[in-house]
């Protein structure tokens, strides 16, 4: 069968087009029920080809009404994954050259132009020029390369080459740190029996008096405390650790000091973060996600290390395959020994585009925006006495309940989530149900977040 490709590009990008516009008249969330979708896919690839036509119509009438609107300017939950005009098309121009990204051969470009985006992103988030930058698939697979960075450098890269058996590592976290760690840990061979979650203090950070009395009763069992973990931004509520009594710590007892600053890390643009954050510059290792609060979509995630050498030490194949191998270029960056993937996307691109389409004062007045909004809401959420704060707010998200029972505080998400207007998640903080409120949209505006807080208003209203 002939296929217009021509014809078909311009019937996507037409509709590409209205969907950025109308996003907002979709329902948040599907209103689907578990298998609906399943159900009209047949059982087995077609024998035959498809006309376009009929592929985009399936696309429009089976997959849509299963889409969660991520992009929806009322999204509230979980965290924003934004994209925008200009990451969306990098990301057509990448799908069309569809390079793979290992060495820099084989594309000297992509090479060449993510180690540029990491130097613009290291000093657009105010890090040390000590540090490299590599961008990574998630923030889960940053966390895990500088866990095993770690793990190599304490046993004087011993465990790649004789494995685990015999070494008694520690690490360390607080206990709302997120459960990438925990993966990491298991990944890495370390046992989640050694990794020592931390309680938190009232504002959900790390105790500190705490984690020095177990790193001490550590050493005592003969441990080796190896790997410690920073949160700069927690998922529950945004709570940030004292990260410059943590870097004190990890410098004294030869500590690998990563942060997690997933999400939040992207605000470091602004100096009053910087400020709350103070002690981040002191990390062995960082991870961002532009792909969260930074316009790009996903997956980029930035990750950033003091000591390369190490990096390269604990990835680089020792004998590297024939077929690998480049006639000339063994002194350039090949980011497959950065990480774990070989094949490698095409991400620098997006960073690239978006970046200068915004520029850094476009960025950062939109970053200052998200957090204006919800400190607005914020003051809307304390002037009604139906209501509570949760916890400090220290970016974009407001943790906030109705003064009753976690019941009908989860009564109240599902009355406001089954509206379809609006789509908000929910956490635990200090054993209390509290809904999570994240307003980081690309498109959203003071009128959205109004709406939103009316219907939660009415909606404890109809539930009382
Ligand atoms: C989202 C998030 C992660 C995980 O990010 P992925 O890129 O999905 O792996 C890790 N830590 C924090 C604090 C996060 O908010």
């Amino acid at each position: 069968m002939q296929q217009d490709f021509k014809q078909a590009l311009a019937e996507v990008s037409e509709w590409m087009h209205a969907y950025q516009q109308n996003v907002v008249k979709y329902p948040v969330i599907s209103a689907l029920t578990g298998g609906d979708i399943l159900q009209q896919l047949p059982n087995f690839a077609p024998r035959d080809a498809t006309h376009f036509s009929d592929i985009f119509e399936d696309f429009k009438n089976i997959i849509l009404p299963g889409i969660t609107h991520w992009q929806h300017p009322q999204f509230f939950g979980y965290f924003p994954s934004n994209t925008s005009p200009p990451s969306v098309l990098a990301e057509m121009l990448v799908a069309s050259l569809g390079v793979q990204c290992m060495s820099w051969l084989t594309s000297p470009a992509a090479t060449e132009l993510e180690i540029r985006m990491m130097d613009w992103l290291r000093d657009l988030w105010g890090l040390p020029e000590a540090f490299s930058g590599v961008i990574q698939d998630s923030a889960s697979s940053s966390t895990l390369i500088a866990l095993l960075v770690a793990r190599e450098r304490a046993t004087l890269f011993q465990i790649n080459e004789t494995g685990v058996a015999g070494h008694k590592l520690s690490a360390y976290c607080s206990s709302e740190a997120h459960t990438s760690i925990e993966k990491a840990i298991k990944i890495a061979g370390i046992g989640l029996q050694h990794l020592r979650k931390i309680p938190v203090d009232e504002h959900q950070s790390i105790r500190i008096d705490l984690l020095q009395q177990a790193i001490s009763d550590d050493i005592e069992q003969g441990y080796t405390p190896f790997f410690m973990v920073g949160a700069l931004g927690t998922t529950g509520s945004t709570a940030v650790d004292d990260l410059a009594a943590m870097a004190q710590i990890a410098k004294a007892q030869q500590i690998w000091f990563h942060i997690d600053a997933a999400y939040a890390g992207s605000a470091l643009m602004l100096p009053k973060v910087r400020e709350l954050a103070a002690g981040y510059t002191d990390a062995d290792s960082m991870v961002v996600n532009p792909h969260k609060w930074l316009l790009c979509n996903f997956d980029c995630s930035a990750f950033f290390i003091r000591d390369k050498e190490s990096l390269l030490k604990t990835f680089t194949l020792g004998l590297i395959p024939e077929y690998l191998k480049s006639p000339n270029s063994t002194d350039q960056t090949n980011f497959m020994n950065w990480g774990v993937g070989l094949g490698r996307r095409f991400r620098a691109l997006k960073l690239w585009f978006v970046m200068r389409w915004y520029g850094v004062e476009g960025l950062s007045q939109l970053i200052r925006y998200h957090i204006d909004l919800s400190a607005e809401l914020e003051c809307w959420v304390r002037q009604d006495s139906h209501f509570e704060v949760s916890a400090k707010r220290n970016f974009n998200l407001l943790c906030f309940r109705l003064k009753a029972s976690d019941e009908i505080n989860l009564g109240l998400l599902r009355r406001i989530n089954a509206s379809g207007k609006v789509f908000m998640t929910h956490t635990k903080i200090n054993q209390q149900l509290a809904l999570r409120m994240v307003i980081g949209q690309t498109e959203v505006n003071q009128q959205h977040v109004r709406e939103a807080w009316q219907l939660i208003q009415s909606s404890a209203k109809d539930l009382m």
